[in-house]
Parts: C-alpha cells; sequence; structure tokens
C-alpha cells in the first residue's frame, strides 16, 4: 500500500544499514553498494562500533574506488572489537607479530643448523679424502636444504593464521 509506492523510489529492498536504520534507502543511498539487504550482520557490528553517522561521513570523504576497501577495514576492525573489546585488531596484529618473531627465531636456528652440519660434512669430507667412497653429495645440497626449511615453513604458517583469523571476520 502506502509502503509499496514509497519503495518504488529507492531499491527494490532497503540495503542493509537502512532496514537496520528503520529509514527508506535512497537511490543514492551510501551505504547500499556495501551493505546488501542478504548480509545483515555485516552493518550491525560496524553500526554498533562506529556509528552509522560516522561510516557515513567516513564513506563520503572517500573517492568511490576506495570506498570498498574502507568498509572491509571498518567490518574487520569492528568484528575484532566485539570479539576483544580490550585490544580489537590490535590483539591480531601483536600476536601475528609475535608469531613472526617465534619463527624467524626457529629459522635463524634452523639456518645455524645447516651452516653447522655444512662445515662438519666438509671436514667429514676432506677427512676421508678424494676417493670415491661417499656416492652422497659433493657440495651442492645444502642451499636446497636450506630452501626446504626456510619457505615452506613460513608461508604455511601465515597461510593457515590468515584461514583462522580472517575467514569469519571478512564475511
Ligand atoms: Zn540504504
Amino acid at each position: 500500500m502506502k509502503e509499496g509506492s514509497s519503495r518504488k523510489q529507492g531499491a527494490a529492498t532497503p540495503c542493509a544499514a537502512c532496514k537496520l536504520l528503520r529509514r527508506r534507502c535512497a537511490q543514492d543511498c551510501v551505504f547500499a553498494p556495501y551493505f546488501p539487504a542478504n548480509e545483515p550482520h555485516k552493518f550491525a557490528n560496524v553500526h554498533k562500533v562506529f556509528g552509522a553517522s560516522n561510516i557515513n561521513k567516513m564513506l563520503q570523504d572517500l573517492p568511490m574506488h576506495q570506498r570498498g576497501d574502507a568498509v572491509s577495514s571498518m567490518v574487520y576492525e569492528a568484528n575484532a572489537r566485539v570479539r576483544d573489546p580490550v585490544y580489537g585488531c590490535v590483539g591480531t596484529i601483536s600476536s601475528l607479530q609475535q608469531h613472526i618473531d617465534v619463527l624467524q627465531t626457529q629459522l635463524a636456528l634452523a639456518q645455524a643448523e645447516v651452516v653447522h652440519l655444512r662445515v662438519s660434512q666438509t671436514r667429514y669430507i676432506s677427512n676421508s679424502g678424494p676417493s670415491p667412497n661417499s656416492p652422497t653429495n659433493s657440495g651442492s645440497p645444502s642451499p636446497k636444504i636450506m630452501d626446504y626449511n626456510a619457505k615452506p615453513i613460513f608461508d604455511m604458517d601465515m597461510v593457515v593464521d590468515q584461514a583462522s583469523y580472517g575467514d569469519s571476520m571478512w564475511s
């Protein structure tokens, strides 16, 4: 009836923001592109943490092509703040930072061990002389071992972290 005719002016259904704020969703609604009606939870936390008028202001101050990123980061921060009211996303950042420190220490230890093994291997080879009794390898394996140790450990952990921290927050 009355509602049906007023909706015609805006979108067919109000965006998630306008629905939560119980206002009419205008055709040029700032929220509409980033808070679709089918993701109501996305706006709820952002609204709780930042407030709708602040979000509105922040988006208005940004050029169009940066608004999507801004919304993503606000959603991330708001979800982190709701989960951890004291530290918010700083908690995530510092725990990842600690993780990096631990991994860098592990990496340094592994590299030191590689050097140690390489030195003792060289000593062993030169002690046993140039005779062809060691069919294993001659000099080249060390860099290969280092690559194998260094890269996968670090990359894999980061991927696991991103998956566990990121997924629920960004959606
Ligand atoms: Zn709207």
